[in-house]
């Protein structure tokens, strides 16, 4: 099963022989090999010894030693089976158990870990679709059987996806509007129009499609998303109406606009509007006239 953070310390448990303090539970590089590395809620390491059993950290004693043991060691089947790393090398190990292996348990836990793993190594924390990667993991491992369902980890992974998200904006006089977060999927500007109590997001073809398809425009608003620092987004939607030949007509909302606006005047609303006349007139030398402004909210 896949635990991208196993590979940091399989690379140095990879030697033909530990050299063990005393020549005794000596364990084999094979042995070694199916201890892979995980980290626990509380970011501390963890051990899964052959995606059979779990060993969590017990100590770490002043000559640099570190014991893990069984999670099982205090439970009535008291499992002796322990391990000590010194200097990342297995040094000691009894990795005999006297318990059933808990199969979902272990799994639950690698499958947490492995999608953790990567919204930690995403590039683009925006783009991190859980689901998707909870599927991807599910059709390589050879025991999907034993997965959790992701409807009973998602909470946990929502948590940690939004821990990974940058901190919310308390301030609009703070945002760095050179960031990259204002230029779009090429590269190409995003950002309009920005003063102390509005953000105007807009990229030139959004600009064209809303002047070609300027008869009907619809405004809506959301407090949802909003960040503290900002009363408002408003969303600006178009209808396009495709004609296909001899196929019916479909009828299609695209968003052309995204505000961002500290509160809810007339003027900022007027501001808006002539801002966005502005960007048309400047992308695509044309003058905005909408036929009908469908909103919804005062
Ligand atoms: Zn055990």
């Amino acid at each position: 099963m896949e635990s991208p953070n196993s590979k940091i310390k399989e690379d140095k448990l990879d030697n033909d022989m530990i050299d063990m303090a005393k020549g005794e539970n000596m364990i084999k590089k094979s042995e070694q090999k199916k201890l892979i590395m995980i980290k626990t809620e509380r970011n501390q390491f963890a051990y899964i010894y052959d995606e059979k059993y779990y060993y969590r950290k017990e100590r770490a004693n002043k000559n640099g030693e570190i014991i893990y043991r069984c999670n099982k060691y205090r439970d009535p089947s008291r499992c002796c089976s322990y391990f000590t790393l010194f200097n990342d090398k297995v040094i000691k190990a009894n990795l005999k158990h006297c318990h059933e292996e808990n199969l979902k348990e272990i799994s639950r836990l690698i499958t947490k870990d492995s999608i953790k793993n990567r919204i930690e190594n995403n590039e683009n924390i925006f783009t991190v679709k859980l689901k998707r990667i909870y599927e991807d993991i599910k059709i390589k491992n050879t025991a999907p059987e034993n997965m959790p369902k992701f409807e009973g980890i998602k909470t946990q992974l929502y948590e940690k996806l939004n821990k990974n998200f940058p901190k919310d904006v308390e301030d609009i006089n703070t945002i760095d509007f050179n960031s990259n977060y204002f230029k779009n999927l090429y590269n190409e500007k995003f950002l309009v129009y920005h003063d102390e109590e509005l953000i105007i997001l807009q990229s030139n073809i959004q600009a064209k499609i809303m002047y070609d398809n300027s008869k009907d425009i619809f405004i809506d608003g959301t407090f949802y998303s909003a960040p503290k620092a900002i009363y408002l987004i408003i969303i600006i939607i178009i209808m396009i109406i495709i004609i296909r030949v001899n196929i019916e007509d479909t009828n299609r909302l695209s968003t052309t606009c995204f505000a961002l606006c500290k509160n809810k005047a007339e003027l900022l609303y007027k501001k808006l509007l002539l801002e966005i006349n502005k960007n048309i007139n400047y992308e695509i030398n044309k003058i905005f006239k909408p036929t009908f402004i469908h909103i919804d909210f005062d």
